[in-house]
């Protein structure tokens, strides 16, 4: 597979979101997540990401609330 932007290089890694092919210089790993540097699959991103903190928390508060009673 090749990069999505640069048909001459190999690609090192896949978009989460739109499966894109992305070399090095093309990857965005900022949010522990491989993406592209779109907007759009950036944002999608961060907002996956903020829902699994807020899960995470209320599960959190669930089990503390359990352990608690
Ligand atoms: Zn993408
Ligand atoms: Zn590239």
């Amino acid at each position: 597979m090749k990069c999505y932007n640069h048909h001459d290089r190999d690609a090192f890694g896949i978009c989460t979101v739109c499966g894109k092919g992305l070399c090095l210089e093309c990857m965005n790993d900022k949010n522990s997540v491989i993406t592209c540097n779109d907007k759009k699959c950036i944002n999608r991103i961060k907002r996956i990401k903020l829902w699994r903190t807020f899960l995470y928390i209320v599960l959190v508060a669930l089990l503390l609330f359990l352990i608690f009673d």
